[in-house]
């Protein structure tokens, strides 16, 4: 190959992609990333950080509530939602510059506009044509809405992040991530919420005693959790608000429709398919372990290859395949105790098999739970509880999985995720001492085992 343009082209930068950028960059690599939209991708503009953020927002009703068992006499609350997205978009707009700086400080050049890809070593980025020794796609996911009649009226999380007032009322439909912790966001903000999910218990692929607790919390809080219900069809009123038309025939009046009915990879346009790259049924891009496709000059990592949609797991694959293609040291990243939370309201963490999944991989799988009040609920009267849960391998004494429902058990299922990692035995948990008094001690002091 005589002249290239650059060693590696870049499109999408999201999190997987900005870091694969900016690790390449720092080999020696001479990187470009074309973006059409927003950098940062949907973790940092629609996603994961102003996300949060709004779960920050909307506990605070809950707090303020709970204080008052301590002693604290509030007055009226009143809450502002403008004032919450504005600041919520001003703290983006920096982590905007942040993505941007990070990158130019690397020499990476990031060019905005559409990109595609026109032969194994051409990509177009608007009118110019580069000549490059590798492509990554790392275009991410969009939300995936399912066809009925109005389906024009609903919104997705990506306009939830921009409303213009917030809603009296508000139903979300789906039973994933989104859905889950949509439902908390706006229950806390104020909005009468009403969760619909099509099966008969939501978050199908978590450990089930998980999805049962959460399903008896939410409720709790004020969330109104509809399952085995599906929507035919939504209509507008004359007064703006809207109509479902469920199901079972029954109607259901709201003021806000917000579907999270999973994310689909993002590869229109790209010209992959021209070029010989292999895309599965739903879009996502064939790779191999080393995020290769069918085309040896072109990879993709993250959402548009399908599996887990897991900020750390793109960001990791990025590094991955920095470090396979440009320091000659081959890598892969195994999804074997990925950790995740759900930060819906109470919160929950998890890392490694469910105990359906340990049951079926593991003859003899024994199973430690507890259900508590936590100690600060004992003088603020709410009544959440806390779910604890390990599973162990009853054989080899390795614990398989650890389960939580409950304050910060992202924080906490953290923590866990190294011990899993590091290959924990239940006697390593048990010789374990305790931070007293917390919820996470528990987590070292279960003894008693279900089969
Ligand atoms: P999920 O895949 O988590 O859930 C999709 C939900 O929609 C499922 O309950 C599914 O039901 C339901 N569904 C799918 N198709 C239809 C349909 N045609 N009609 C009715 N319901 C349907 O997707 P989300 O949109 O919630 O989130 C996308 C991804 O983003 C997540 O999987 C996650 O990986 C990531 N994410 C991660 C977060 C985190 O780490 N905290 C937060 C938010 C998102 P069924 O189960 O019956 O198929």
């Amino acid at each position: 190959m005589d002249t290239l343009d650059f060693d590696l082209f870049v499109i999408g930068a999201g999190s997987g992609g900005v870091r694969a950028a900016r690790i390449s960059a720092g080999y020696g690599a001479r990187v470009a990333v074309a973006e059409e939209r927003y950098v940062g991708g949907t973790c940092v503009n629609v996603g994961c950080v102003p996300k949060k953020l709004f779960v920050h927002a909307a506990h605070y009703s809950e707090d303020f509530h709970d204080a008052a068992g301590f002693g604290w006499a509030l007055g009226a609350a009143a809450f502002d939602w403008p004032r919450l997205r504005d600041n919520k978009d001003r703290e983006i707009a920096r982590l905007n510059g942040i993505y941007r700086n990070l990158l130019d400080s690397k020499g990476v050049t990031l060019t905005g506009g559409w990109a595609g890809v026109l032969d194994a070593h051409w990509v177009a980025v608007g009118e110019w044509h580069l000549r490059v020794r590798h492509i990554l796609i790392a275009t991410g996911a969009w939300p995936f809405v399912p066809d009925f009649p109005g389906r024009e009226h609903v919104i997705t999380s990506n306009e939830a992040f921009h409303l213009e007032r917030l809603p009296r009322r508000a139903v979300v439909v789906g039973g994933g991530y989104i859905a889950v912790e949509f439902a908390g966001i706006l229950n806390g903000l104020g909005v009468e919420t009403a969760l619909l999910y099509r099966g008969p218990l939501f978050l199908r692929h978590f450990d089930r005693d998980l999805r049962e607790t959460l399903a008896e919390e939410m409720p709790k809080k004020g969330v109104t959790l509809r399952f085995d219900t599906t929507v035919q069809a939504v209509e507008k009123r004359p007064d703006g608000s809207l109509e479902l038309q469920l199901g079972d025939g029954s109607r259901l009046q709201t003021d806000l429709v917000l579907y999270a009915t999973g994310r689909r990879p993002l590869v229109q346009d790209l010209g992959l398919e021209a070029c010989g790259v292999g895309l599965r049924e739903d879009g996502s891009i064939v790779v191999d372990d080393y995020y290769q496709s069918a085309v040896p000059s072109i990879h993709a990592i993250g959402d548009v290859i399908g599996g887990p949609e897991l900020t750390p797991l793109a960001t990791a694959q990025g590094m991955a395949l920095a470090s396979t293609l440009f320091l000659g040291d081959k890598r892969s990243v195994s999804l074997e105790n990925l950790p995740t939370a759900i930060f819906s309201q109470p919160a929950v963490g998890t890392v490694g098999l469910s105990e359906e999944q340990a049951r079926a991989r593991y003859p003899a799988v024994l199973v430690y739970r507890t259900r508590f009040r936590p100690l600060k609920h004992t003088l603020s009267g709410n009544p959440e509880q806390t779910f604890m849960k390990l599973v162990v391998d009853g054989e080899s004494d390795r614990v398989l999985g650890v389960h939580m429902v409950g304050p910060e058990a992202g924080e906490i299922v953290q923590g866990m995720a190294v011990a899993l990692q590091a290959g924990a035995t239940k006697r390593v948990f048990d010789a374990t001492l305790g931070i007293h008094p917390t919820s996470a001690e528990e987590f070292v002091t279960l003894r008693e085992p279900v089969r």
